[in-house]
């Protein structure tokens, strides 16, 4: 079989599951099933259940965060701006517009692709009201920093976690602290629902405008759909949107999140290492920097190829069959988030001319490793 650059890792298991949901229970939406997987996330990043809020994918998530902590109501004029680093997948810009807030697009560190608190400091504006760190390659890099960063500047926090479930920093899970925390489970993130994301706040109140407005914030409708009920009556009092998870994607994650540590850690980090081991010797390319402070469970994994040689890499990879990504072209250079005036961004023009992503997903074999890196010491050499 031709190797993959990603892929979803499911089977009987999952598919016994949907089956279970389909046929025994018949209720589709969000419900019960949905409120066990959330009780399971919970339990899984040791947070209370009321703090976390599932939705229909990653996006749906980081919109859903970043209207709970900006200021005024989607709808009723400006809502300030927000802090974001280039270097992401292009939905971190699109979940700030989708709730009319604008996001600065801001330099990454040359080092691990992570947001630069000091360009940050450069590029504040007076409404600016949050952070959005990317952890880059699951790389939570400097986390205590944007948290201080934040601090000194009155600033929210919402950590894109895309990349980051099931990863540590300084022995705690990242969406056990801090502020609001976003993951992704589509379909090759280091787990999956078949589409889906989730959202977690360490307060009762931005956890709680989250969860109505993922059910079109009509009030209090969360709780009553997890008791298998309707909300005749409620009100409705902001913007809200039809992001919730359905009880189908939510049989599909909770058999996921069974397998993360027996099975989907230990061989990322195995293959992850194993990278490591292979190239550790190779003149001309280098692994993002990480901190021992964090445990990392890569769910992409980037290399950098110096000397202006990575197109010609890439292509003998490519000529080769096997898959290379890019993560990803920087957001300032999209016509739609380009903004007028801004000041430049060598640190990360300059990172993404020397980025490729090499195959990596738990079904790829070690020799499929040591093919792809054979190859590069060959275009190397
Ligand atoms: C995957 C991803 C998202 C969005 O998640 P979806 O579930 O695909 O909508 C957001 N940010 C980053 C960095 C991602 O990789």
């Amino acid at each position: 079989m031709a190797m993959r650059l990603s892929r979803s890792i499911v089977g009987e298991a999952e598919a016994e599951a949907v089956r279970r949901v389909i046929v025994e229970d018949g209720y589709l939406g969000i419900g019960a099933e949905v409120k066990r997987f959330e009780q399971e996330l919970a339990s899984y990043l040791g947070v209370d259940p009321e703090l976390v809020c599932t939705a229909n994918t990653g996006t749906s998530a980081l919109t859903l965060a970043v209207d709970a902590v900006a200021p005024g109501r989607f709808g009723e004029g400006p809502r300030g701006s927000i802090l974001v680093p280039s270097l992401t997948f292009v939905a971190s810009f699109q979940a700030c517009t989708a709730c009319g807030v604008r996001p600065i697009a801001c330099e990454v560190l040359p080092e691990t692709g992570t947001i630069d608190l000091a360009d940050c400091e450069k590029r504040l504006a007076k409404d600016t009201f949050a952070i959005m760190p990317v952890h880059y390659a699951s790389n939570p890099w400097q986390l205590d920093e944007v948290y201080a960063f934040a601090a000194r500047y009155g600033l929210r926090v919402v950590e894109d976690a895309a990349h980051a479930f099931g990863c540590r920093h300084d022995g705690r899970r990242i969406g056990s602290f801090g502020d609001v925390a976003c993951f992704s489970f589509d379909g090759i993130k280091n787990i999956t629902s078949g589409e889906g994301g989730l959202v977690v706040c360490q307060d009762r109140e931005t956890a709680r405008i989250a969860q109505d407005a993922r059910l079109l914030s009509v009030e209090g409708d969360t709780r009553a759909r997890f008791a298998g009920e309707r909300t005749w009556d409620p009100d409705v009092v902001r913007q809200g949107w039809r992001f919730h998870m359905s009880n189908i994607m939510a049989a599909v994650g909770r058999v996921q999140l069974s397998r993360l540590e027996p099975e989907f850690i230990p061989a990322r980090k195995r293959l992850c290492a194993l990278y490591r081991e292979e190239l550790k010797d190779a003149a001309g390319v280098a692994f993002l920097r990480e901190s021992p402070r964090d445990d990392i469970v890569h769910h992409i994994q980037p290399l950098r190829v110096l000397n202006g040689r990575m197109p010609a890499v890439r292509q003998h990879l490519l000529d080769a069959g096997i898959p290379v990504g890019v993560h990803y072209k920087p957001n300032h250079l999209l016509s739609y988030f380009k903004s007028e005036g801004e000041a430049p961004f060598p640190q990360t023009e300059g990172l993404f001319a020397e980025l490729m992503t090499l195959p990596l997903h738990p079904g790829l074999a070690d020799a499929d490793v040591r093919e792809v890196c054979a190859k590069i010491r060959e275009a190397l050499a």
